[in-house]
């Protein structure tokens, strides 16, 4: 199938879900990401900041660059004049970062919180009581330039489907929790709006898990080399 007919068979997937689709072009060719742009969608994900400013030089400015791999405080200053949505924030320090750059670009940069749900150890992220810290704490209310609107998370690399859907799960509890109580909302900078999870192996299960974002790379293009 063609990439055209790719996404047409997974935004048929998606209709009865509120899960919006993010084409993961991370590795893809200009001509592929022509040819995606093509059929209408301007949602594309990126993991390697230098790949994302190459590309977002070379294509539309109606494309809407989302950062969803782990990003360094030093980086932040290349994508922060254009960046969409960062999805990877995992510390204070790189939010201070992310608001400066914001500042400097004129512009307020949104950003979800990237919450640690995996078994595994290498995944980057923070736990509940990390995220909530982060909120209480009197720098985060002076970060005008920055908005949070949502959490992301990455669940296991397993096929045992229980387990996913565990980890995504506590992801929509820590979020309904967040957003019922209206966590960090009183300094003006937070809005809880987006659930940032779900890949080619198990957006269907994240959609019906709640997911508002779904990232999608390989079950559009085919695998990676
Ligand atoms: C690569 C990547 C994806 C997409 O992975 P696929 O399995 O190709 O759909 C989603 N999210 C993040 C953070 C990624 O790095």
């Amino acid at each position: 199938m063609s990439i055209a007919q790719e996404i047409q068979r997974i935004q048929q997937e998606l209709a009865q879900s509120a899960a919006k689709l993010i084409v993961v072009t991370k590795t893809r060719s200009i001509d592929e990401l022509k040819e995606t742009l093509a059929t209408g969608l301007v949602d594309f994900g990126e993991n390697r900041v230098q790949e994302m400013v190459e590309k977002q030089a070379l294509l539309p400015s109606t494309i809407r660059w989302h950062q969803i791999g782990h990003l360094q405080t030093n980086k932040v200053k290349y994508i922060a004049p254009f960046v969409h949505l960062i999805h990877s924030v995992d510390s204070m320090k790189l939010l201070v970062e992310i608001n400066q750059q914001a500042r400097k670009n004129q512009r307020i940069i949104p950003c979800l919180f990237q919450i640690y749900i995996a078994q595994e150890e290498s995944k980057f992220g923070l736990n509940q009581d990390e995220l909530i810290d982060i909120l209480h704490d009197p720098i985060f209310a002076t970060l005008k330039h920055i908005r949070i609107v949502g959490l992301m998370g990455m669940a296991s690399f397993t096929e045992h489907i229980p387990q996913i859907k565990k980890e995504f799960q506590s992801l929509k509890t820590l979020f309904d929790h967040v957003k019922t109580e209206k966590i960090g909302e009183a300094t003006g900078l937070v809005n809880w709006e987006e659930i940032s999870m779900g890949m080619s192996g198990d957006y269907l299960l994240a959609a019906e898990l709640g997911s508002t974002l779904v990232r999608i790379g390989s079950a559009i293009f085919g695998p990676r080399a």
